[in-house]
């Protein structure tokens, strides 16, 4: 069994808040401290350039995508990290297009509009006639023809936390013909993902929101292994090169996941990656899993028992509901301004979206309850309604 009191030790959170937001930025893991130290003092200080030999710098996107790959369901050679998730998308869409002649990219409206706009992007640049197929949710699995080249879905929705069904679609993708490119921004750290049992051909995700690698933290990549060798680059950094150092004119893409690299990675970052994978190694994704699902069912009872105005976004069934819960609220914006002053951080989303993130590493059923009480507070007096709750950030 996972110890979550030892996990919640290892993360710093501020005195007098109640963090419900680790689904866009997770917090700082206290070894991340001392792993800045080394990286800063002890290697780019002493070391500077030999570092890269000395300290191991060059070998730490794939040992790091080793320890995510455990996470997801991944075999451990298949996963690198670097880049940004945006980024990633791209390079996986991209390799999903040139292993087939059709045309159609299929994905739905509640995907992330980075996706989408990454999407657009390369299936403009490309000029071979793509298009992208843009449906509901619910209607993924029928509009699964065997014309579509590449169904690329996001399994978590940024907002509701509705979750597909990845071995389902995976399986009836395959069955058309179609590669999957999967985005696992919300799943990576929050729910149990088999990437290899699902027989996915690509996935992406990033290092920053449940895993807690912190601000702007390297995305990952997943190339099934079927695909590893072949699987085209798009992005022909030096570093997919398979011999970097020979400078050769012409590209050759490396052996296996090794021609995902792309340019220098970022060393700092990574070292904070590892910080919290140092965390991260310690934990059953099958605890996470079930500790999760108790804590939203315990917040949506408690919410929908105290809070009569909020109506619940996220699916009532655990299994199609990643690890967050949202509530709609025509002032949500000003509500969530009102339960940040006082302590509880989640986020908002337009339009109307209160989504709050829940993660077993470092909040527990005492801090739902506290959560709760606060809620039903705000709303029942109408705190919210403050002329200073209603002026927009820019970040929201
Ligand atoms: C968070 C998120 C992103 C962000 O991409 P970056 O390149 O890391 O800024 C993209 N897609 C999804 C689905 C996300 O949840």
């Amino acid at each position: 069994m996972t110890d979550f009191t030892a996990t919640r030790a290892m993360f710093h959170l501020p005195d007098g808040i109640i963090y419900l937001d680790g689904n866009s930025l997770g917090p700082l893991p206290i070894g991340a401290r001392e792993k800045a130290r080394q990286v800063l003092d002890d290697e780019w200080g002493e070391m500077l350039i030999t570092g890269w030999n000395r300290a191991g710098w060059m070998a730490l996107p794939q040992q790091l995508g080793a320890r995510i790959a455990r996470l997801i369901g991944a075999e451990a050679d298949n996963v690198m990290v670097g880049d940004t998730l945006s980024t990633r998308l791209y390079q996986a869409l991209a390799a999903a297009l040139a292993m087939t002649d059709r045309k159609i990219v299929l994905t739905d409206h509640g995907n992330f509009p980075s996706d989408l706009y990454m999407a657009q992007g390369l299936l403009d640049t490309l000029g071979q006639g793509h298009q992208l197929r843009v449906v509901a949710p619910e209607d993924v699995a029928a509009n699964l023809t065997d014309d579509v080249a590449a169904l690329m879905l996001t399994q978590i929705d940024y907002r509701t936390g509705r979750m597909h069904d990845m071995v389902a679609l995976s399986a009836a993708a395959q069955a058309c013909g179609t590669v999957t490119v999967w985005d696992l921004a919300h799943s990576a750290g929050a729910v149990q993902v088999d990437l290899a049992g699902a027989n996915a051909d690509f996935a992406v995700g990033c290092t920053y929101k449940y895993l807690n690698a912190g601000p702007g933290a390297p995305a990952f990549i997943y190339v099934a292994p079927r695909h590893a060798d072949t699987a085209h680059t798009l992005l022909n950094g030096w570093l997919g090169h398979a011999e970097p150092f020979a400078f050769e004119p012409t590209y050759r893409p490396g052996p296996g996941i090794t021609r995902m690299r792309v340019g220098t990675p970022a060393i700092i970052q990574m070292r904070m990656l590892e910080a919290a994978m140092d965390v991260w190694d310690l934990v059953d994704m099958a605890d996470v899993r079930a500790q999760s699902v108790a804590l939203c069912d315990r917040f949506i009872a408690g919410v929908e028992a105290t809070c009569p105005a909020l109506a619940l976004a996220s699916p009532r069934d655990a299994a199609q509901r990643g690890s967050q819960v949202s509530f709609r609220f025509a002032n949500g914006y000003a509500a969530m301004q009102a339960l940040i002053a006082r302590g509880l951080i989640g986020d908002f989303r337009a339009p109307d979206i209160m989504r709050f993130g829940f993660t077993p590493l470092y909040i527990g059923p005492d801090d739902v309850d506290a959560a709760v009480a606060i809620i039903a507070d705000v709303m029942a007096t109408r705190a919210w309604d403050a002329p200073q709750f209603h002026t927009r950030h820019a970040v929201t």
